[in-house]
């Protein structure tokens, strides 16, 4: 079976399991997780910040994240499509009491000029803006990427009404390697970061939030009150500093394959459009003959699992356990239909 249904669904490799089995560990609520310390501490260093706390899942990072920057009654800033307001379970709400204000971005990207105009202004009537958060990549803008001027400006807006930034990064590392740029610039223009190793890493749990000393120590706080306080988590971590040491460059090859598969969509009668491919993620609108539910169908008998995301788009998402071979016969099974 080939599995295109998200870059979650990645196994361990035997390397990478050899590290989990050899790690050190101790009770990481008591802090005494040495490989847990250790993730934390290159991650955190990676980006030029002070701390960073280990999480179950990027739920969890974005959510103690969120829950740390406002207070009940704030307004967050994010994109219509963004994963805190479309797949965390309305937590925006649940966790952290604020209401939502969605911009209209550009395959799930916004502008500097756009949160200035969703800023509300300072009247007691109105919720009170206090954070804008950002998503890179994005998930349901199809992988797409920000040009790094962009996110610069929103940070200056960000500096001149006094708004916490958070990025929800659980597929940055595509975005660096795609455009070239460094873990490092991100790390100074965010207040916090939250990275997924679960993804395009291929870890099999675990997320990390980054920031300053004093913001990662509020998070955690509130990761014990989420139930996110883990003990021998050191086994989890230590996949995810094989990851980060071994899994970050190969992306490139993701890249590839997921344009080598839109390429042979993109010849079809019954393919609209497909989004633009940045990085891994594959989007594209049906018409015609075959719509998503029967591509979906006609793709599991040939034994490759891709979703449909809505009731015209199908998505599908290549990772470290598609290989080349098993992109040739996707494209062949699509070139077929
Ligand atoms: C996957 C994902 C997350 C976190 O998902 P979990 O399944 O909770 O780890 C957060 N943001 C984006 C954009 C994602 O794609």
């Amino acid at each position: 079976m080939i599995d295109l249904r998200s870059d979650t669904v990645t196994k361990p490799s035997p390397k990478m399991l050899e590290a989990m089995t050899s790690a050190q560990v101790g009770d990481d609520v008591f802090g005494e997780d040495p490989t847990v310390n250790e993730l934390e501490a290159i991650a955190a260093a990676m980006f030029g910040m002070e701390a960073g706390v280990f999480c179950p899942s990027g739920t969890m990072t974005n959510q103690i994240a969120i829950k740390v920057h406002t207070q009940p009654g704030d307004e967050v800033i994010c994109d219509k499509l963004a994963h805190i307001y479309q797949y965390e379970g309305g937590g925006i709400a649940f966790n952290s009491g604020c209401s939502v204000k969605l911009l209209d971005g550009d395959r799930g990207r916004i502008t500097a000029d756009q949160v200035l105009e969703g800023i509300n202004a300072n009247q007691d009537y109105k919720a009170a803006t206090s954070l804008v958060a950002i998503e890179n990549t994005t998930n349901r803008g199809g992988g797409s990427c920000y040009d790094f001027n962009d996110i610069v400006a929103i940070r200056e807006v960000c500096n001149q009404h006094n708004l916490g930034f958070h990025l929800d990064g659980a597929r940055l590392f595509n975005a660096l390697v795609k455009k070239g740029e460094t873990t490092k610039q991100y790390g100074e223009v965010f207040d916090s970061i939250s990275i997924c190793l679960s993804k395009g890493l291929g870890t099999p749990v675990g997320s990390l939030l980054l920031g300053t000393e004093k913001f990662i120590r509020k998070a955690r706080r509130v990761r014990k009150v989420f139930g996110g306080g883990m003990r021998q988590a050191g086994f989890l971590a230590a996949a995810g500093i094989y990851a980060l040491e071994n899994n970050i460059e190969r992306l490139n090859v993701d890249h590839q394959h997921a344009r080598q598969i839109a390429e042979a969509l993109s010849e079809k009668d019954f393919i609209d459009s497909v989004l633009p491919v940045e990085t891994n993620i594959v989007i594209a609108e049906l018409k015609g003959r075959l719509n998503p539910l029967s591509f979906v169908e006609l793709m599991r008998e040939n034994d490759i699992f891709v979703m449909n995301i809505s009731a015209q788009q199908i998505r599908m998402v290549v990772h470290l356990d598609v290989s080349a071979d098993m992109v040739n016969k996707i494209v062949t099974t699509i070139k077929g239909l």
